[in-house]
């Protein structure tokens, strides 16, 4: 039996090795009034060995039903992990489904903090990053599972829906709204999001289509703060190859938050975002490139954060260069010499759970891939960014892919400086600029 119970150390107890989700299929109906969710999730499941029994992460809430292939199975749930006893051939396709619900809140967890479920003001958004996916639903909570979904929520009618993908039905009845959207492309469980609130949606024209939940309050703010994003869609097509999915959602929260948050096809604010100020808009553009790095090129395990964070943030400096506020070259410089006045323990290709959210590996991360770009020449390194995202689209990456990939380039230089930047906790100089 292949099953093993932590899949990855900084995200322990989470994920199980021994089968892959292919399809998750949530029907959902919630109440803002008293927070209580109920939920059917039916996982199309394959296994590649002989299994007799599967986890699946769920989070606080009651289960009271499983199926397995349409027949009940016994089941055990302790507080985050369901227990399924099944009698799986190796290889074959086979369906789960959990009846379950509950009062659904955030996962706290000493290292990394909370994420999931997490109640507003007036609604809800899902910040679920690293390990906050089996508040709301039972997952095979691993990054390296990705599935494509389809999310069906019913709520109050006052109320407005955001989730992954495309918006593909609304179906009102006495009091309350169905909303369903289809996510194809294969997603990562922590990249499951459904944001509930009083939004007023909103479409804009650019090169993908572009849609913004902003409560009634707050619109004439919006354009101030975002009217850049089809400018930088513009700009990371054409640094980082075609965008990845249909549309770009964002949504503008009531209620201030702390960061920012990426989802898969959208990423949430809070109104305390909706400024001109340099740091919040070089956030959004932050968490635009996200849908390249880190939802479509997704890690398989957290140690390689910085696939995601690094990229980023070099993807802040990329626009503050194209929008004329100041060169890559200039802000590698400045963080540069911060992080060489800071504590130099950090090693950026393993920073250890309770350190993978650093700015140091964000910043460090970003320093690597300008110190490439200087080696390399901007042809050959904008070249092997574009064909880093469009031969793992959709998929799973690692460090060591990365290293190969990079390898491409002529002569030895980018393994000397790799080592560097990744396995030895020193700064590395920045290379001369030409
Ligand atoms: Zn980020």
């Amino acid at each position: 039996m292949m099953f093993r119970d932590d899949a990855d150390p900084y995200v322990p107890g989470h994920g199980d090795l021994g089968f892959d989700v292919l399809r998750y299929d949530l029907e959902l109906g919630y109440r803002v009034d008293g927070n209580t969710l109920d939920g059917t999730a039916t996982l199309t499941c394959r296994a590649p060995e002989a299994t007799e029994r599967i986890h699946l992460d769920l989070h606080k809430l009651n289960v009271q039903k499983v199926l397995v292939d349409g027949v009940r199975a016994k089941h055990r749930h302790g507080r985050n992990r369901l227990s399924i006893e099944c009698d799986i051939e190796a290889g074959a396709q086979f369906v789960v489904r959990v009846q379950y619900g509950g009062r659904p809140g955030p996962l706290s967890k000493r290292t990394l903090g909370e994420a999931g479920w997490e109640e507003l003001e007036d609604g809800v958004i899902v910040a679920a990053q690293p390990h906050g996916a089996p508040t709301w639903f039972p997952c095979n909570d691993r990054p390296s599972d990705k599935a494509s979904y389809r999310i069906r929520l019913t709520v109050g009618s006052t109320y407005t829906v955001v989730s992954n993908g495309r918006l593909v039905s609304t179906t009102p009845r006495a009091s309350t709204t169905t909303w369903e959207y289809v996510q194809d492309e294969p997603m990562a469980s922590y990249l499951a999001t459904v944001q509930i609130g009083r939004y007023q949606l909103f479409d804009f024209e650019s090169v993908v289509p572009l849609r913004a939940a902003v409560p009634a309050a707050l619109t004439d703010r919006y354009d101030a703060a975002f009217g850049r994003q089809p400018q930088m869609l513009e700009t990371f097509s054409q640094l980082f190859g075609e965008y990845p999915f249909d549309s770009y959602t964002v949504v503008v929260t009531e209620d201030d938050l702390e960061i920012p948050l990426e989802s898969q096809s959208l990423s949430t604010f809070g109104a305390n975002f909706l400024t001109t100020a340099w740091d919040a808009e070089r956030l959004i553009a932050h968490e635009l490139s996200h849908q390249w790095f880190g939802n479509s090129l997704t890690l398989g395990a957290w140690k390689d954060i910085w696939l995601h964070e690094g990229f980023a943030c070099y993807a802040e400096w990329l626009w503050s260069e194209a929008s004329c506020r100041g060169s890559a070259q200039e802000r590698a410089e400045e963080h540069w010499s911060l992080l060489a006045g800071s504590d130099q323990e950090l090693v950026l290709a393993d920073p250890g759970p309770d350190k993978m959210f650093d700015d140091r590996v964000y910043k460090r991360g970003a320093l690597l891939l300008h110190s490439l770009r200087l080696t390399l020449g901007d042809h050959v390194f904008f070249d092997l960014l574009r064909s880093w995202v469009s031969e793992h689209a959709h998929s799973t990456v690692s460090t060591e892919m990365f290293r190969e990939h990079v390898r491409r380039a002529p002569g030895d230089a980018v393994d000397v400086l790799l080592d560097a930047w990744l396995t030895e906790p020193e700064l590395p100089p920045l290379p001369p600029a030409s």
